[in-house]
């Protein structure tokens, strides 16, 4: 997938003008976050599990070759391969070559936004491997060509009038040629489609959920089943998964479990997890014949030790993105790679670039409800803070915004001038959109005004406010706090 994370402002100018977009973006609420919340409130211990889950990925990350190496041993000793990519291109040239070499023509693949990452799907195709989507939201938008805007909903963005446009103008060819209009009936028509693709299917390629070091197992979390037939049906099987899915035991895999589910889409547990530890046995009814797990690297190991280290604890849940105003308001797309939404802002200028994704880290208003929902407690605005300092330290702000922060910090510095001026600006201001009680325009604030209006302040600064009036009693709930607990101040 080509980047477009240096675009983001033009991305979401588009975002924010389409009409359809911001319908299918309203489902959110509904969908995840009072689900997310009903479920972490039936579970008591639920921050327990969280703490534990937090605890567990970072043992794990600060022993990461020791698992590794159980991993890989335990893996080989089942029967199954395991190959290491240190970056994107390397992936894709192993499972290229491994699906050259089971003579692959077509490939079911599950859900995976590692996928996404390495491009798998583009470097296939142009090696005339057809891959196939078995996920419905993935065969969504592979049908309509677009990448997936959320990484567990990858086809939030789409109405269902647009699918049922879709299935209308692709299933033709299948002999389906009535227009849907009942969502049941569109995933029926699917599962039709799809039944024979699996049975046709040379290969089959999963990300994994989890990697199990203790018994080289991986688990594989779905709503939908299409893994399950993915991986069972076709003789080879190939895994693909960044290095930091480990975990040491099944004891902590079923911690992550409970954390996962929860977070993701409110459920108690998810419709079907699977584990699946190496290939087919004597006796085993069904199961590949070959069992593949490419480790992906690409970028990973160099957070180890830096201030990213905290998001290699991330285990794709989605909560931060489903409780961010930002990604609530632009969607996924306008992030311009893979990981949209908080834990997008701080991967993908790990991944790619803080030149080509700086924007990321400053689509953010610090709110911090997306640390209060990780299910691994992952400090994202923390980390969106020292991209955005980065960024400066290299330059990368526009130089207005640079000269406009130096005054600022020069102020900020000298309390008495800071106090004098922004009593000024307050005076002046308040006597300026005194009639109105706001302004259309204003020097300097085109980034606010071009969008909205900007409430004229009453006339008095913070300070002189505080001093007349005193401290207040209680502040102002907004109707957005309380759904996940209190906001910090
Ligand atoms: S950063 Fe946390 S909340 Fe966001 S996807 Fe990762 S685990 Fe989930």
């Amino acid at each position: 997938m080509q980047a477009t994370s240096h675009q983001f402002k033009d991305n979401v100018k588009r975002a924010m003008g389409d009409a359809e977009l911001q319908a299918s973006l309203s489902k959110i609420k509904n969908g995840f976050v009072h689900k997310r919340a009903a479920a972490a409130a039936a579970l008591p211990e639920f921050e327990t599990l969280r703490d534990e889950a937090r605890d567990i990925k970072n043992h794990v990350l600060g022993h990461l070759d020791i698992y590794l190496e159980r991993f890989t041993a335990e893996v080989e000793a089942r029967g199954g391969h395991v190959h290491w990519a240190p970056t994107a291109a390397d992936a894709r040239r192993i499972i290229i070559d491994l699906a050259r070499d089971s003579g692959a023509r077509t490939i079911t693949k599950s859900k995976s936004m590692v996928t996404e990452e390495i491009a798998l799907n583009d470097a296939l195709e142009q090696v005339g491997i057809e891959p196939i989507e078995t996920d419905l939201g993935e065969y969504i938008i592979q049908l309509a060509k677009e990448p997936p805007s959320h990484i567990i909903a990858p086809a939030i963005h789409k109405t269902k009038e647009q699918v049922a446009e879709l299935f209308l103008r692709h299933h033709g060819r299948y002999g389906k040629t009535q227009r849907l209009t009942e969502p049941t009936d569109m995933v029926r028509e699917a599962r039709e489609v799809l039944r024979q693709k699996y049975l046709d299917a040379d290969m089959g390629i999963t990300g994994a959920n989890f990697l199990v070091a203790e018994t080289g197992s991986i688990i594989l979390v779905t709503n939908e089943g299409n893994a399950d037939l993915t991986l069972a049906l076709p003789k080879r099987h190939v895994v693909v998964a960044g290095i930091e899915k480990l975990v040491p035991t099944l004891e902590d895999a079923s911690t992550m479990l409970r954390v996962l589910a929860r977070s993701a889409t409110g459920q108690e547990f998810s419709s079907y997890t699977t584990l699946v530890t190496g290939p087919k046995r004597d006796g085993d009814l069904d199961g590949p014949d070959d069992f593949h797990i490419v480790l992906l690297d690409n970028g990973r190991s160099g957070m180890i030790g830096t201030e990213f280290q905290d998001m290699l604890r991330c285990i794709r849940c989605g909560a931060c993105m489903n409780h961010c105003p930002v990604y609530n308001a632009v969607g996924g797309h306008a992030y311009g790679w893979v990981y949209p939404g908080p834990m997008g802002a701080v991967l993908t200028p790990a991944l790619i670039g803080v030149d080509e994704a700086g924007h990321l880290p400053n689509a953010s208003t610090f709110c911090g409800r997306c640390e209060q929902v990780c299910p691994v407690r992952i400090p994202l605005p923390r980390m969106m803070r020292a991209w955005r300092t980065r960024e400066f330290e290299r330059g990368l702000n526009p130089t207005g915004q640079r000269w406009g922060l130096g005054l600022w910090a020069w102020f900020a510095r000298r309390p008495r001038a800071y106090r004098l001026l922004s009593r000024t600006g307050a005076a002046v201001l308040g006597r300026l959109g005194r009639g109105n009680g706001r302004f259309r325009r204003l020097p300097l604030a085109g980034g606010w005004t071009g969008v909205r209006d900007l409430p004229a302040p009453e006339g008095r600064s913070f300070v002189a406010a505080w001093k007349a009036d005193g401290r207040p009693t209680a502040m102002p709930v907004s109707p957005t706090q309380g759904t996940t607990g209190s906001t910090k101040p």
